[in-house]
Order: structure tokens, then sequence, then C-alpha cells
């Protein structure tokens, strides 16, 4: 697939002929006047910030008068979204961009994403979707594809005016990116990071494991040749089994957990779900540096990647 950038022209041409206001996800259409638009007009960055739109005509106009490079939206609400005063609340955001994912087993350039990248960060999502759902009671949960990857924008009302350090507990609980304390170890570990260490550990070989400084290469081994039985003692939630492992001290495990769950945290940007007045690529827009729609997307588990490449891409060359 095709994935370079878009000439102004085509830029013009997409929002002339293409963009549709249908295309907005209820969930913006709805609080469209509320929010903070945000614009980068010529690939330099989204500077064009604290912009409001009344209507959605308004923005329709503006989009086909500028044919921006990038258009973003806030997840946040405010009395006064061109001052960016006055917040109200923020929808619970999660970024999961395929070109930062920690583990990918395609061989794209740092910076790069493909097909097969994409698709893992939209299993990523679709987990991450599940625990919120089944953990947290969650249920107004809405997938984005977002170019490079997936977000995630959740609008029960629960959450929404959640400060930023209750957000920051939901990221390290959904990632599993935080070793359990000993207090919350009374009850052992919980099944999510369980799934989650699991996973991560699952995606593991010598190379990898390497990384580990102090980390002997015999450890390494015997973790790989061993790998099924580590996993089924980290499901299990056993983990002390995996210091019964020839050569694995107390020390050792330590820093094999550590390593472990700093990969658990890097599926997501934290920084996002935390940032209450971050700004999010605008579902229905153009992202220019991979010729492709960003779009909400209804059926994450039958997303294809086909469904957001704009149809100038298709007449390209000829
Ligand atoms: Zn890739």
């Amino acid at each position: 697939m095709e994935m370079h950038e878009v000439t102004p022209e085509e830029r013009r041409r997409f929002y002339s002929e293409e963009w549709n206001k249908r295309e907005l996800p209820d969930f913006i259409l709805h609080t469209l006047s509320l929010r903070e638009f945000g614009f980068d007009l010529d690939g330099t960055g989204p500077s064009h910030r604290y912009n409001q739109f009344m209507t959605v005509e308004q923005l329709a106009e503006y989009l086909q008068n500028r044919a921006p490079y990038s258009a973003f939206t806030s997840v946040a609400l405010y009395e006064q979204p061109s001052m960016r005063k006055g917040w109200m609340k923020s929808e619970l955001a999660f970024d999961i961009d395929a070109k930062d994912l920690p583990l990918r087993s395609c061989s794209c350039a740092s910076g790069s994403v493909c097909e097969l990248c994409i698709d893992e960060a939209r299993r990523i999502a679709m987990e991450f979707a599940e625990t919120m759902g089944k953990d947290l009671g969650l249920h107004n949960i809405n997938f984005v594809y977002s170019g490079r990857g997936f977000h995630i924008r959740v609008i029960d009302d629960a959450i929404m005016t959640l400060e930023q350090t209750e957000r920051a507990q939901i990221v390290e609980y959904i990632t599993g990116g935080v070793i359990p304390t000993d207090v919350t170890m009374a009850l052992g570990y919980s099944q999510v990071f369980r799934e989650r260490l699991a996973r991560t550990f699952e995606g593991m070989d010598e190379q990898r494991l390497s990384k580990i400084r102090g980390l002997r290469r015999s450890v390494i081994q015997k973790l790989m040749v061993e790998k099924e039985r580590a996993l089924g003692a980290i499901r299990s939630g056993k983990l002390d089994e995996l210091s019964e492992l020839e050569g694995i001290g107390p020390k050792t495990f330590r820093q094999l957990l550590e390593f472990l769950v700093r990969l658990n945290s890097e599926f997501t940007d934290g920084k996002v779900t935390i940032d209450t007045k971050r700004i999010l690529r605008l579902p229905s827009s153009l992202h220019s540096g991979v010729s492709m729609k960003c779009m909400l997307v209804r059926d994450i588990g039958r997303f294809k990647l086909e469904d957001a490449v704009p149809k100038f891409v298709h007449e390209r060359g000829h």
C-alpha cells in the first residue's frame, strides 16, 4: 500500500470533492461548538489553535477554503473553546501509534508504518477496550483510525470529569505498565497485569532479552527454552516459579519484570491520556503524511485499511 505524502493539490481536491460532514462522529458533531479546533495548514505543525466553529457548515467552509495539511479537535469541551477557558469535561483518550509500538513483527524503519504493524496497533486497541469494558464498566468506547495507528475515545459520563492523576492510574492499569505494590498484591497479580505481562513476554527473543543489563546469556537461553513454562507461570500468577528457573535469583527476576513492564507502558502514549486539553486528529480529515483518511471505525474487529484510502489515491497516475 502506498503511504506517501499528499500534494497541496490533492489536499484541495480531497476537501472540495471528497470530505463529507456525515463522516464526523456523532460525539463530535453534537458537541462541535464546545470544542477547540487546531490546524496544521502547511505541514509545519499544528500551530493554528484556538479555533471555534458554531456550526458544521462553518467547519466545512474552513476545510474547503484552507485545505489543511492536518486537522485536529480537542478531547475537551469548553465554555469558551476559542480561549481554551471554562473546561467542562474531557474524553478519555488513548493513542496507539504503530510507529511507536515497543514490539513489532514487521521490519519497518523507525518512524515508518506498514499494514502489519497497523494491524498490531489495532489488536492492542481492542485489548485495551475489552479491559475498559470488562473491568471498568465503560461502554461508550469509540475507535478512530488515525493514519499511523488508532485512537480510543471513551465518552462515558463516569470518566469525562476525571482529573489527570486518575487518568494516569487508568493508563497504568490498562497497560500493565506498573509493577503492583505490596499493598495491592495481597490478592495476587491482577488478571489484566498477568495478561499484559504474558503478551509482552511472548514477543521476547534472545536478542530482545539481551537488552536487559546484567542478564546472563545462559539465563536468557534458559528463559527461551522454558518459554512455555514461563508463560504458564505468568498467566497463572505464580511468578515465583520463574525464580525457580536456574540462575534467576530475586534480583534478576526483578530486572526482568521491570523490563517487561516498561515495554507494556510503551504500547500507548500515556501523556495523551493524561492531558485533558489534548487535540487529536479529526475523524473525517486527511492524514497528509500517509495519504489516508482519519476515520471513525464502527467495527474494529473487521477494520480494513482499504476503507481509509481516499478516492484521489486510487486515481493517482491515471
Ligand atoms: Zn510495520
